[in-house]
């Protein structure tokens, strides 16, 4: 079989299984050992080595589904963005970090990075420009996420690769909001591609874990550091991971489907100031979209208008689940000036564009009516509340 003729359905059900040899069953077995022969074994398995057959297996899928030689799986989607770029930044280098980026991943720069004498600067927007502009003669790596959190805006990936080729530098995304079912950096010529595994390869969330995909080359880089840093994932959850990505193709669509109808459902609403989802022709990226990725995902943040107090709105949701996380088979919703993006000021989280009123929606796959009467309902008893109040 090769993977390349194989559609990505059969890839999700089938790359990656391990054969049960010995009774013939339906599924990969897990192996929990963590103690293996060590006489005539050309390989040395053991779990922080990450090459356990759950670990080695499970990979392929992955390594599959992004177009790359290599994958590897981590212990959490930060285990694996802290091992990739402490793995391509020594003292004395420079990163270029888009701005926009998932809070942990700018954390571990801003909180840490000066002790290893790594030196970063944020991009000012969002244009291949804006990262141009701040690359020094140090820069060994350019890190973008798109689209971003929670406003869905984009990066060109096929300018950023040309760009960091030229100057040879190393290209890394965060591809977790587009999974490789919407988009796949590898083809738009990035080196590393880096996912929350916990989001949408897990997707009913139940699993942390986290992944890269690259070339075998980047992935020695990248092994030689994370064995020693040791972010591995158990073999139990490897193998819950393998069981969740058998239906990752049919889970992003169906979350994807439902994504758009709930962007022009919400668009058009009384109580809606703005929808950001890429799949809409008023996105301004909506042509970039249409370009590098080959669906629009499941991601999207709408605007309440001022008459809807959206915190009450949240409260008021019966069927989709206030939740910090995203990607799982069930909706839920974020008001990210409360949650994701509460430690900035009201004024830092206008600057980028984040109101007190901007909700994060993660559609999940419940049929659109229910999702449409848990809104309306969550709406009009946030309206009427405010009346009361008055
Ligand atoms: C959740 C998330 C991460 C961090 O992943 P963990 O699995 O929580 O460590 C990184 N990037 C993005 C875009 C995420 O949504």
């Amino acid at each position: 079989m090769t993977k390349e003729k194989l559609g990505v359905n059969t890839i999700c059900t089938h790359v990656g299984e391990i054969e049960d040899t010995q009774f013939k069953g339906a599924v990969s077995p897990i192996f929990l050992s963590t103690s293996y022969e060590f006489m005539n074994v050309d390989v040395k398995r053991y779990p922080r080595y990450f090459n356990t057959p759950n670990q080695e297996f499970l990979s392929k899928k992955i390594a599959a589904l992004e177009h790359t030689e290599a994958a590897m799986i981590f212990g959490s989607g930060m285990a694996a963005i802290s091992t990739v770029l402490l793995a391509f930044l020594n003292a004395g280098d420079h990163i270029v970090l888009q701005k926009d980026i998932y809070g942990g991943t700018r954390n571990l720069a801003e909180a840490h990075f000066e002790k290893y004498n790594i030196e970063y600067t944020f991009t000012e927007g969002l244009k291949t420009e804006d990262f141009e502009a701040c690359i020094q003669p140090n820069t060994k790596m350019i890190y973008i996420e798109t689209p971003s959190n929670p406003l869905l805006k984009l990066v060109d990936i096929f300018s950023i690769s040309a760009l960091a080729k030229s100057k040879g530098i190393v290209s890394a995304i965060d591809n977790t909001f587009a999974t490789p079912i919407v988009q796949r950096p590898s083809e738009l010529g990035i080196d590393i591609v880096i996912h929350s595994a916990t989001k949408y390869f897990s997707g009913h969330s139940d699993i942390l874990a986290g992944a890269v995909a690259c070339s075998q080359t980047h992935m020695d880089t990248i092994w030689d550091l994370a064995k020693n840093l040791g972010g591995s994932l158990s073999d139990f959850t490897v193998w819950m991971l393998e069981r969740s990505m058998k239906t990752l193709n049919i889970r992003v669509k169906a979350q994807q489907r439902n994504a758009k109808k709930m962007a022009k459902y919400l668009n058009s609403h009384d109580a809606v100031s703005k929808v950001y989802y890429p799949g809409l022709k008023s996105h301004p990226d909506h042509e970039l979209a249409k370009r590098q990725m080959t669906g629009y995902g499941a991601m999207l943040s709408f605007d309440l208008k001022e008459h809807v107090d959206a915190e009450l709105f949240l409260q008021s949701l019966k069927l989709i689940k206030p939740s910090m996380s995203l990607a799982g088979v069930e909706s839920t919703m974020l008001l990210p000036a409360v949650a994701s993006h509460a430690l900035l000021t009201p004024e830092e989280r206008l600057a980028q564009g984040i109101s007190d009123r901007l909700i994060r929606f993660s559609v999940g796959i419940e049929n659109k009516k229910d999702l449409v009467a848990d809104i309306e309902q969550a709406i009009q008893a946030a309206i009427k509340q405010k009346l009361v109040n008055s």
